[in-house]
């Protein structure tokens, strides 16, 4: 009689969900359940942090609409993992998380059948993260073959429409609607709703703004994109239609004083519980947003609801946005050394392809980089979200370059890192050249947190005393050269300080399409803050 074991089965299984992808950190008991998933073509990415490993998995879940697994021991490696689950639950994407644990006469049971459920709640309804544990011996115990019945592939979820009622209500609030604003979310993304959202803006005429991730959705060069005017056009709405983003944080709320008190929202989502947060809202459209806006269209042509391109709100956009786009300009084209960060995302901006896929994180790193660089495509953006979760970054490049190898070859993954965000998961520059992924990763370095010290500044600190005692709180070491880690493993590594050391480096590293690449670019460590001289010496503790 065949036999396999708990191992295969476990692999199998997840076959039979169509997992593709699996990342981790094996140990006891769960290396047998790495190999076995090799085995049956999942492709297993091993990960030197669990944390990584992730928000990895979680990405390829947010990428693919299939959750990614990853896979850790129990213990350290579960609770390492935990950072992922959060940020995924947080960012409503799909993700399984697979633990080992202890033999089962050491433990409670778990079981097997667990996992299609786990399939079906990571992805039904609002998207999210699972947990499934297995018993130790589970991975080693050896069964009858034919007594093993994998359960058929989950479906992928049903795809629920809104009242008709509450979008005959919709569409009768944006028809007396004034002043209207679309904010597209990574809801919309997630849910491939771009089709749909771009015949809504071209057939409505209406503005529109993307949340961070949600850029991309419809094509940061439409004309109908406000984001250059986003505190005007949020601040001054009294219609909002809200497609997959939540009125939290990244949105102030939908509360004054970003919002009008009276501004009545529109609220598009998947999730019941969402509707009315924070704002009572004027309409609520509980559905899928593809579905929801074909759904809108169908309503708005009949009505032919056509937004005036001619309106005072209009005109007000446009001047903000030139007001606005000539600002950041004048500061992109500063000379002076070390460069600010205007400066170098300008460079990258006309050098890297438009098609690129974006990962970003850093403070002042992402916030720039988002106004900055432009997003043609949608998912081709991935940064710290909702949860505001820094060390994503390398494990999401992992993630989106094995990704765009399967299904999108010719799209590279560019990288772009505070130095901060970067440490947080260096070492995954080891696991992108073992698997030889030609992700670029540029670091803007400022020596900090915010902001650093330059490396004269930090000697004059260091004559204060020991460097527990004065080394600013954000401060990390000057001129750090993150750039050999690259070469260390085998990648380029590119220092650099002038921004034609910049061009040069990122010319190298975009015609190279095979090799990982790192260019840490130092930048002036006050950038984009006012000049404060030696700051440390007003603290109390000094
Ligand atoms: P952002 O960060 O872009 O503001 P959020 O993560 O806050 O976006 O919001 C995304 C919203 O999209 C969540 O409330 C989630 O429930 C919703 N969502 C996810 N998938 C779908 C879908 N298929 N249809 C409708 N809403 C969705
Ligand atoms: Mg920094």
């Amino acid at each position: 009689m065949a036999s396999v074991s708990g191992a295969q089965v476990i692999a199998e299984s997840l076959k039979a969900q169509n997992i593709e992808y699996m990342f981790g950190i094996v140990g006891i008991p769960v290396t047998e359940i790495a190999i076995a998933a090799q085995a049956v073509g999942i492709k297993y990415v091993g990960m030197r942090n669990e944390q990584a490993a992730c928000y990895a998995a979680s990405a390829v879940g947010y990428l693919t609409g299939r959750p990614g697994v990853c896979l850790v021991v129990s213990g350290p490696g579960f609770l390492h993992a935990l950072g992922g689950m959060a940020n995924a639950t947080v960012n409503c994407w799909p993700l399984i998380v697979i633990g080992g644990s202890s033999d089962r006469n050491q433990e409670t049971m778990g079981a097997f059948q667990e996992f299609p459920q786990a399939v079906r709640t990571s992805i039904y309804g609002r998207p999210g993260s699972c947990y499934i544990d297995i018993p130790g011996d589970f991975v080693t115990l050896q069964v009858n073959k034919s007594s093993v019945k994998y359960v058929e592939c989950c479906l992928p979820p049903p795809i629920s429409t809104a009242e008709s009622s509450a979008v005959s209500r919709a569409a009768s609030v944006i028809a007396l609607s004034k002043q209207p604003l679309l904010i597209i979310g990574k809801g919309a993304a997630y849910s491939h709703a771009e089709n749909n959202i771009r015949k809504l803006v071209d057939l409505c005429g209406l503005p529109f703004l993307p949340t961070p991730m949600a850029k991309g959705v419809v094509p940061d060069n439409h004309p109908n994109c406000v984001a250059a005017a986003r505190s005007t056009a949020l601040q001054h709405a009294d219609v909002i239609i809200l497609l997959g983003a939540r009125l939290n944080w990244i949105l102030h709320f939908g509360l004054p004083p970003r919002f009008r008190k009276d501004v009545k929202v529109i609220q598009i989502d998947i999730c019941s519980e969402e509707l009315g947060n924070n704002v009572r809202p004027a309409a609520t459209l509980l559905g899928d947003i593809n579905a929801v806006t074909g759904q809108l269209l169908e309503e708005f042509s009949k009505r032919s609801l056509k937004y005036p391109s001619n309106s005072e709100w209009w005109k007000r956009l446009r001047e903000t946005m030139l007001n606005n786009e000539e600002r950041s300009k004048g500061l992109a084209l500063q000379k002076s050394l070390p460069m600010n960060y205007y400066t170098v995302f300008h460079h990258i901006r006309e050098l890297i392809p438009k098609d690129c896929i974006l990962v970003s994180e850093g403070a002042n790193t992402m916030d720039i980089g988002r106004t900055m660089l432009p997003n043609y495509y949608p998912r081709q953006r991935l940064d710290a979200g909702t949860f505001g979760t820094m060390g994503v970054g390398l494990g999401f490049a992992i993630a989106a370059a094995m990704v765009a190898k399967d299904r999108t070859p010719e799209k590279r993954v560019i990288c772009i890192e505070g130095d901060s965000a970067f440490g947080f998961s260096g070492m995954e520059v080891e696991t992108i050249c073992r698997y030889n992924l030609p992700v670029l990763i540029i670091i803007i370095n400022n020596n900090g947190i915010y902001t650093g010290l330059g490396a004269d500044a930090w000697k004059e600190m260091l004559k204060f005393g020991e460097p527990a005692t004065c080394v600013p709180p954000v401060s990390l070491l000057p001129n750090s050269h993150y750039e050999e880690i690259m070469s260390a493993f085998g990648g380029k590594g590119y220092f650099v300080k002038t921004p034609e050391e910049l061009q040069n480096a990122l010319k190298a590293s975009l015609t190279d399409k095979q090799t990982p690449s790192l260019i840490n670019v130092m930048i002036d460590p006050q950038s984009d803050r006012k000049k404060q001289e030696f700051p440390w010496l007003t603290r109390s503790n000094l």
